[in-house]
């Protein structure tokens, strides 16, 4: 891996994610966080507004903050209107996103593919830095070729507006892609109470949870005869998705294509 300095820019730099990537930024030694991106406390430095070890500026404008800063990847983790915005003014001064903010439809998905593709220069929007979480994916779908009855189960903290969540729909459509569609349990079941047996997505249950003290946690069950396997992952705080920002930053330098989903730039 190159050693060569990555200049950063974060937009969101006060949210529970921009604090870690602040962090993350500041202590990585071949990342310069040279400037962020707020709504507020334009020109202040984020030593003065967050007690940051940083004494990087602070800009309302985007583009003014390209301009002073010349970074090399934005880093997003603001909301998903405001998230789109930034990621479109990252191509068009040919800054390399990186994507955390979620909630991103089909429809901007593939306007911000086009406008990759026109710029030639690398974007990555993950919805899951969590590097655990897209290893559990990955084996989810390894184990789905020998075993045919899975069932998933996530927990999340009881803010969460969403569910299932969009990891869980994404284990569940990694595993169909490799799985014969099969009806499981006993083809007469019947819910006594609706929803008991969870929502469906190709004959795969999915299970939400929803209580304080969560934050992120999923666990993938298979069983055939005899035997069951389970996955499981935890995210116990924001912390967990850095390691995933850290190596989004490096590989957005090495690629020229959008990459949506962590599981595309990991082996
Ligand atoms: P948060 O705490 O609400 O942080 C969002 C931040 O964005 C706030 O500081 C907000 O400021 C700021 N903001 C709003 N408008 C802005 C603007 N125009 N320019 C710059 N900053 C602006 O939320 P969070 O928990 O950090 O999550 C942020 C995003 O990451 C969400 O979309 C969340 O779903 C996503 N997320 C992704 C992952 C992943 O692994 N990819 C993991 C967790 C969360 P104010 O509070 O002053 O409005």
């Amino acid at each position: 891996m190159s050693n060569e300095t990555i200049k950063v820019v974060i937009a969101g730099p006060r949210g529970r994610m921009g604090q870690e990537a602040v962090k993350l930024a500041v202590r990585t030694p071949h990342f310069e966080l040279v400037g962020a991106i707020d709504h507020t406390y334009d020109q202040q430095t984020l030593r003065e507004v967050m007690s940051a070890d940083s004494d990087a500026l602070i800009y309302t404008d985007i583009r003014a903050c390209f301009q002073e800063t010349k970074p090399d990847v934005l880093i997003d983790l603001t909301t998903p209107e405001i998230g789109k915005k930034h990621t479109k003014a990252a191509l068009e001064h040919g800054v390399r996103p990186v994507v955390g903010t979620t909630g991103f439809s089909e429809a901007d998905l593939e306007e911000l593919q086009a406008l990759t593709g026109e710029k030639g220069i690398g974007a990555i929007i993950a919805p899951n830095f969590a590097l655990g979480a897209v290893l559990m994916m990955k084996f989810s779908q390894m184990a789905a070729n020998y075993f045919e009855d899975v069932e998933i189960i996530e927990l999340h903290h009881d803010q969460k507006l969403d569910a299932p969540s969009g990891t869980a729909l994404k284990t569940a459509e990694m595993i169909s892609s490799v799985r014969t569609e099969k009806q499981q349990g006993h083809p007469d079941e019947k819910e006594i109470l609706p929803g008991a047996r969870g929502a469906e997505l190709n004959g795969i249950r999915l299970h939400s949870v929803r209580l304080p003290g969560l934050i992120a946690h999923q666990e993938v069950m298979f069983g055939m005869d005899g035997q069951t396997l389970k996955l499981r992952h935890d995210s116990y705080n924001r912390a967990s998705f850095m390691s995933g920002v850290k190596l989004s930053v490096e590989q957005v330098m090495k690629i020229d294509q959008l990459v949506y989903g962590l599981e595309n730039i990991i082996d």
